[in-house]
């Protein structure tokens, strides 16, 4: 199966044509965004593809000048398969956003809590310790999958005793750092990611969801295992993510009929299971 765990696919030069190549095979999407306003868009870039899932999103980079959105976001919330791009950043030029960036944070992450929980799609560049914090406070905002990890040892020991998910891409897997990290991550909560097109490819090219598939076999030779094994594996958590998404109704297209009550038709998302 195809699993990218984290894209930014309204951001491609030609979204429409990259989400069409995901209706060749099957596959698993985090399709995130950046901002609340984005959603709707990008929301129906994979509305017909079953396999593309769109996030709903406000990037820590942006969180002083789009902060005002964050109402955008709790209306919106309840039709939101999950949450992302969201998080923390730690950056030196970012110093002067980071008491809003937590502000907003800790909103986001009661929001997804009085949502009833949410997968979220994490970002915490020189944040993580303050992430795992807030993730700590808000145990029930639902399951998180820290993108491209970049923090030490000690934090990555803790995320992992949290029950954070770990979505790793070939630009990680390119650093010495990151295949360190991924060495000492769960093997059963990675999952592979691209955070294209803003990552690219060892050539300078913005990468796209299919670059992906790369990560398994750099995973696995890491983690001295068979592709085979590794590919199983990763297959089994893209599913278990998946089942943990909030199932939504969408419109139906215009020339379909209404569905009758308690039919399944026209519906987009997956049910939690039982309990
Ligand atoms: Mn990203």
């Amino acid at each position: 199966m195809l699993i990218d765990c984290h894209c930014h696919l309204d951001l491609y030069p030609e979204p429409a044509i990259v989400a069409a190549s995901l209706a060749r095979e099957p596959c698993l999407v985090l399709s995130v965004t950046t901002t609340p306003s984005a959603w709707r868009g990008t929301s129906a870039l994979g509305a017909s593809l079953s396999g593309v899932h769109t996030g709903l999103g406000l990037h820590p980079q942006l969180a002083s000048e789009r902060a005002g959105e964050f109402a955008l976001m709790e209306s919106l919330v309840g039709t939101a398969e999950f949450i992302g791009e969201v998080g923390l950043d730690g950056s030196p030029e970012l110093q002067a956003t980071w008491p809003i960036q937590l502000r907003l944070f800790e909103s986001i992450l009661d929001l997804a809590t009085r949502a009833g929980g949410r997968v979220l799609s994490i970002h915490s560049r020189h944040a993580a310790g303050p992430v795992t914090s807030r993730l700590q406070s808000f145990p029930d905002a639902g399951t998180p999958i820290l993108h491209w990890f970049s923090g030490t040892a000690t934090e990555l020991e803790l995320a992992a005793k949290i029950g954070c998910w770990f979505s790793v891409g070939p630009a990680m897997l390119r650093s010495r750092a990151g295949r360190q990290l991924v060495q000492r991550m769960p093997r059963d909560r990675v999952l592979p990611e691209t955070d294209g097109p803003f990552a690219r490819d060892a050539a300078g090219k913005p990468l796209h969801p299919v670059n992906a598939k790369e990560v398994q076999a750099g995973v696995a030779e890491l983690w001295g295992e068979p592709v085979e094994i590794v590919a199983a594996r990763m297959d089994q958590g893209a599913l278990a993510i998946r089942a943990k998404l909030h199932s939504v109704s969408l419109p139906l297209p215009s020339p379909y009929p209404a569905a009758p009550a308690g039919s399944t038709f026209g519906r987009k998302g997956h049910a939690s299971p039982a309990g």
